[in-house]
């Protein structure tokens, strides 16, 4: 059993901690929104009033936040992490951020005395709650091996990605692959339905084919096909656009700062801003199918008439 801080409960840390309890560790949650505090109280995480009072005396830290901004003000800022622990504890950030925030939080955290991991997780709120979630961590090869005892509840697959900023780096990649095969399936299934094929024919054909993807068998575009998609529930979220919007951003940044030409990725960003400058970016990612389908002039036409 250990003492664990958790700093940040929202859809993915609310469900996380509480397989955290359920190990049977000690968790200090400390959230800005009271609702997120309260809704972990309840699943027995002990709130706390301050990063601070969360953080003295944990044996490890782990943040799950936004933005790297957010990750910076946690650990960098005054009163934060950095400030408040003391250097044996372990400092693991299981956000989704940019590669330069991640090196940014690891060099100060080595330079003050700390061991810090990146490991952001894929699976989404479904595998947090079901703690099957798949993390992918980087850093110093003990500080990987001893935050991996501790991720082992909420986790299938605890992946190794090797030095500081790996973890971050593998997942913007992964969800580069995922925005990628989901726009692509928007218009293969769009365009299926148009030659007259029956919608779950073709996707009985792709998924054992060369056209199967992850996207394919999780959130097909055309309702009445795969029960989890959105497209079932009017495209009610899974995973939001605004989100899909924020990796997506993240892989271009970082193609950009490796000089690495992102055609399709541009492509897919459009839409996805496209959808949020319509005041649709709460929608389920697979909306964009709403551009190949072409049902988007109607949602423009809704949306400027409210
Ligand atoms: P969320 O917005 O639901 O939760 C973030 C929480 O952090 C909020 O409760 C917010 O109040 C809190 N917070 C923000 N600034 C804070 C601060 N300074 N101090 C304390 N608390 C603070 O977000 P989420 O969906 O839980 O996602 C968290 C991270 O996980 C993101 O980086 C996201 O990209 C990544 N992620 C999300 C999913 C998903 O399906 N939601 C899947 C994989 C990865």
């Amino acid at each position: 059993m250990a003492v664990i801080a958790w700093i940040g409960l929202g859809h993915m840390g609310g469900p996380m901690t509480a397989n955290l309890v359920k190990a049977g560790h000690i968790v200090r949650g400390y959230d800005l929104s009271s609702e997120a505090l309260a809704a972990a109280e309840a699943n027995g995480v002990r709130p706390a009033a301050s990063i601070a009072e969360a953080v003295s005396g944990a044996d490890a830290v782990f943040t799950m936040l936004p933005k790297g901004q957010h990750v910076r003000s946690v650990y960098l800022g005054e009163g934060g992490i950095l400030e408040s622990a003391s250097t044996g504890t372990l400092l693991i950030d299981s956000s989704t951020i940019d590669i330069e925030s991640a090196g940014t939080v690891h060099e100060a955290a080595a330079a003050a005395g700390f061991r810090f991991v990146d490991a952001p997780v894929s699976g989404g709120m479904s595998g947090a709650a079901a703690g099957t979630l798949a993390f992918m961590v980087g850093g110093a090869p003990d500080a990987v091996a001893d935050a991996s005892v501790l991720i082992e509840p909420m986790s299938g697959n605890i992946i190794a990605t090797g030095g500081p900023t790996t973890g971050q780096a593998a997942k913007i990649c992964n969800n580069l692959i995922l925005f990628n095969n989901l726009a692509s399936t928007c218009e293969g299934a769009v365009l299926a339905d148009r030659l007259g094929l029956d919608k779950e024919v073709f996707w009985n054909v792709a998924s054992v084919s060369s056209g199967d993807s992850w996207a394919l068998r999780t959130w097909y575009p055309l309702a009445g096909v795969v029960p989890t998609a959105a497209s079932n529930r009017d495209f009610s979220p899974t995973f939001t656009t605004e989100l899909a919007n924020k990796d997506i951003g993240l892989a271009l940044d970082a193609a950009r700062a490796t000089g690495t030409p992102l055609v399709l990725a541009e492509q897919v960003q459009a839409q996805f801003e496209r959808l949020i400058e319509l005041g649709l970016g709460g929608l389920d990612c697979s909306k964009i199918v709403a551009f190949v389908d072409g049902s988007l002039a109607d949602d423009a036409a809704r949306a400027a008439a409210v």
